[in-house]
């Protein structure tokens, strides 16, 4: 075999490891103890930021990192939405969830897959469905009850396969630092644990890659879907207070954003009401501000309504609160995530400025040198981090 159709063979294709962990904020590394990311961007590459889509939710944010495209364009536009055509909801929490239909876009373990790279994925959003046809090799139904430190056991067994089982790529997702923020703040001591409990697991994971007999040829990209803000009860705005629910045909869902469909004769009215709403920004969904690239999806509804930082929006009164929240305009700093990436592409002791998310997916095609669909994001805007 030549040279080059050698480095072309599945089996010397890079390896890389796309970890999230969700919640975690940009600077949290600066309030709070991490030693094992700080290690992570002397020995490779940290950005100042990695700036999410809107809105900063969970499900649309990782599809848009694995897809390169805004939540608009692929049409998972939120954690729970109302689709206008089939009349359904599509929620984390119900077979819904399973439905392909929903996911637009290719995902990067489909573009892998096509090339011959096996790929695997531990719980990344829209990795328990056929997306195009095509599912990760290796997958795990959704679950949060496995501990964190056993998933990095499950995840290194995977590396330890024989060559023609063993996956390339590997993406996985962690549901903390999130859920403790949520629950207690991104102030809170409970914070402060759970920040340096989720840095301890990536100093884990490294110590067990290095001990793979390919260490050197591993790619590890550390990541977050959005950062979290400070919210109190004090700073809720109860929806009902001001529209009925008898004039929209979907019943809302509360959080920092909401979409509403006016029921038939309401529109007028919801628009004028949604004026007297304090602490929010109310749009029609098509005349959003281009800066969030959002509100042309038919998922988004009639209107697209967003609560300034730190403020809730429940649909009724008594809904249980939360102490810190997300979803908010991506532009504020508290919405931004980390970027942290380690291995043979990546430059040593590099400081980038902040990077978008959807600027990941052209980064990956880049790392296998191979062309991914069409996307919102720039392959030039990674350039700088690789190694030359
Ligand atoms: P949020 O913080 O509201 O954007 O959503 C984060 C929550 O979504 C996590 O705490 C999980 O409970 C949930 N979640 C994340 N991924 C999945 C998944 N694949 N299936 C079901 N629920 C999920
Ligand atoms: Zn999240
Ligand atoms: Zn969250």
């Amino acid at each position: 075999m030549t040279p080059a159709a050698m480095a072309q063979a599945p089996e010397n294709k890079p390896y890389v490891i796309l970890l999230s962990l969700d919640g975690f904020r940009w600077n949290f590394p600066m309030l709070y103890t991490t030693p094992h990311l700080d290690v992570m961007a002397a020995e490779g590459v940290k950005a100042a930021s990695l700036v999410p889509c809107f809105p900063s939710k969970t499900f649309p944010n990782h599809y848009s990192i694995i897809t390169g495209l805004y939540p608009d364009h692929h049409g998972i536009v939120a954690n729970r939405f109302a689709d206008p055509v089939s009349g359904k909801t599509f929620a984390l929490a119900t077979a819904e969830k399973l439905n392909p239909g929903y996911y637009g876009g290719t995902p990067f373990w489909v573009v892998a897959e096509k090339q011959g790279i096996r790929t695997a994925s531990y719980n990344w959003p829209g990795s328990e469905v056929k997306i195009k046809g095509i599912q990760p090799s290796i997958w795990k139904p959704y679950s949060e009850t496995i501990p964190l430190a056993q998933r990095i056991d499950t995840i290194v067994h995977w590396l330890r396969l024989p060559p023609g089982e063993r996956p390339h790529f590997i993406s996985v997702y962690f549901e903390q630092p999130d859920k403790v923020l949520h629950a207690h703040g991104p102030g809170s001591d409970e914070a402060r644990s759970i920040v340096a409990f989720t840095d301890s697991l990536v100093g884990i994971l490294r110590t067990r890659l290095r001990e793979l007999p390919f260490a050197d040829s591993i790619n590890l990209l550390v990541v977050s879907d959005h950062g979290m803000s400070a919210t109190s009860p004090e700073q809720t705005i109860t929806l009902s207070h001001y529209i009925p629910s008898g004039w929209l045909q979907y019943p809302a869902t509360g959080s920092p954003v909401i979409f509403l469909k006016a029921a038939e004769g309401y529109y007028d009215s919801i628009a004028i009401r949604l004026r007297q709403i304090p602490h929010v920004k109310a749009y029609a969904s098509g005349k959003i501000p281009r800066k969030l690239h959002f509100g042309k999806n038919n998922r988004a509804l009639d209107f697209t309504v967003v609560a300034d930082n730190g403020w809730t929006i429940v649909t009724h009164s008594g809904q249980k609160l939360e102490l810190g929240n997300h979803g908010y305009d991506n532009a504020l700093p508290d919405m931004h995530g980390i970027f942290y990436a380690i291995g043979p592409a990546f430059r040593k002791n590099y400081k980038a400025g902040s990077l978008r998310n959807i600027d990941i997916y052209e980064l990956l095609g880049r790392l296998y040198n191979i062309a991914v669909p069409d996307n919102d994001g720039k392959r030039k805007k990674t350039k700088p981090i690789l190694r030359k």
